[in-house]
């Protein structure tokens, strides 16, 4: 006969005494790199300090070497040979910081994942708080909120208008002022690693794959040293990724703003009709209302036609299917592709 319990305390698990010593997890860090040879140290000496303070945690930094012009390479050679916890996955060239956190994505296989920037404007000491959210609340994806941000000028003015904007453009509710910053759990970290889209935005792919999702909020600091790695056309062409790969909205825009003009059009030749049929003559002499109307006309013309061009564009970028990075080198790590690649043919 099945074993049934008889009482509430036969269902109750024994709890592990607070000092017994932690389970043990592997965490992977992924951290893409593009010329920063002025920080590499530093990082490497926060990381470190901070990974090993963690109870039970076994980590491995992926660093993805972005096409680096400078020492970064040789740098985190170097720091392989001293600690070979600390790993190189070189891309082919530089392919943008998207496809560097993929690449690193795809060659992580630990409990869990860390995506943080290489510049410590995601400070490492806001990992133990993301592990902690993951590890005790059971959160699959945590993400870092910027509680505060440390960019000035234009390049804040823009970030914090894009965020604004952002969540009233898309269709799909994504939190504002996240950035890669974060935690990914096995089970998340997997289905990342389905998403082969090109143009991609992180944040929102983040967003879309689901799973209980926690939040950990931090101060975003100033770049520690050298200039920021993602010029503003980068960083443009970024924001139109997030809009478009999220979102219909621009084209529904469009659709609206071409039924008001039709509309407007509309009135205006029924006051035309009218004052015709009454009688009351009314002398045209509407030259500069032209012209005005057919630049205006034009403009939005133009403007619909390229905001499908990048549609269209992104269409064309999926269909050639190539791949999102090459990788030329790894320390340290084992990449599969080019090991199967490799392989002989028989
Ligand atoms: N990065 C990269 N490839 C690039 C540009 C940037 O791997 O083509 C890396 C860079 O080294 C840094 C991170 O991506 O670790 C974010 O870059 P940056 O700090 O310039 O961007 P921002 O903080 O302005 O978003
Ligand atoms: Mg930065």
């Amino acid at each position: 006969m099945p074993h049934t319990p008889t009482s509430d305390a036969t269902l109750i698990e024994p709890k592990p005494a607070s000092d017994a010593p932690a389970q043990r997890f592997t965490l992977d860090l992924v951290i893409p790199v593009f010329n920063e040879e002025a920080i590499l140290a530093t990082l490497f000496e926060r990381l470190t300090r901070v990974c090993d303070s963690i109870p039970g945690c076994e980590w491995r930094v992926i660093l993805v070497n972005d096409g680096s012009r400078d020492t970064t390479a040789r740098l985190i050679r170097e720091q392989h040979a001293r600690d070979p916890r600390f790993c190189l996955l070189s891309l082919s060239r530089n392919f943008g910081h998207q496809p560097a956190i993929t690449a690193g994505l795809a060659h992580a296989s630990a409990d869990a994942a860390i995506i943080m920037d290489a510049d410590l404007q995601d400070p490492p000491e806001v990992i133990p708080d993301l592990v902690r959210a993951w590890r005790e609340d059971g959160a699959q994806v945590v993400l870092a909120v910027r509680r505060s941000r440390a960019e000035t000028g234009l390049r804040g003015l823009l970030l914090r208008g894009f965020h604004l904007g952002f969540r009233w453009m898309t269709d799909f509710p994504i939190p504002a002022q996240t950035g890669v910053f974060g935690l990914l759990g096995k089970p998340a970290l997997e289905q990342m690693q389905r998403l082969t889209e090109r143009n991609r935005f992180f944040p929102g792919l983040r967003a879309w794959i689901g799973f209980e999702q926690r939040v950990v909020e931090y101060d975003r600091d100033a770049r520690l040293g050298g200039e920021p790695k993602q010029t503003f056309s980068r960083l443009f062409r970024y924001a139109a990724d997030g809009v478009l790969s999220f979102s219909y909205k621009p084209l529904r825009l469009m659709i609206a703003a071409g039924a008001l003009v039709s509309a407007f059009g509309f009135l205006v030749a029924a006051y035309f009709v009218i004052k015709r049929l009454t009688g009351v003559e009314t002398a045209f002499t509407g030259f500069t209302t032209l012209v005005t109307l057919v630049l205006f006309l034009g403009g939005i013309q133009l403007i619909a036609i390229g905001l499908i061009g990048e549609y269209l564009g992104r269409i064309y970028d999926e269909v050639k299917n190539r791949p999102l990075y090459i990788v030329g080198e790894t320390v340290g790590i084992r990449d599969p592709a080019r090991e199967s690649a490799q392989r002989p043919l028989v």
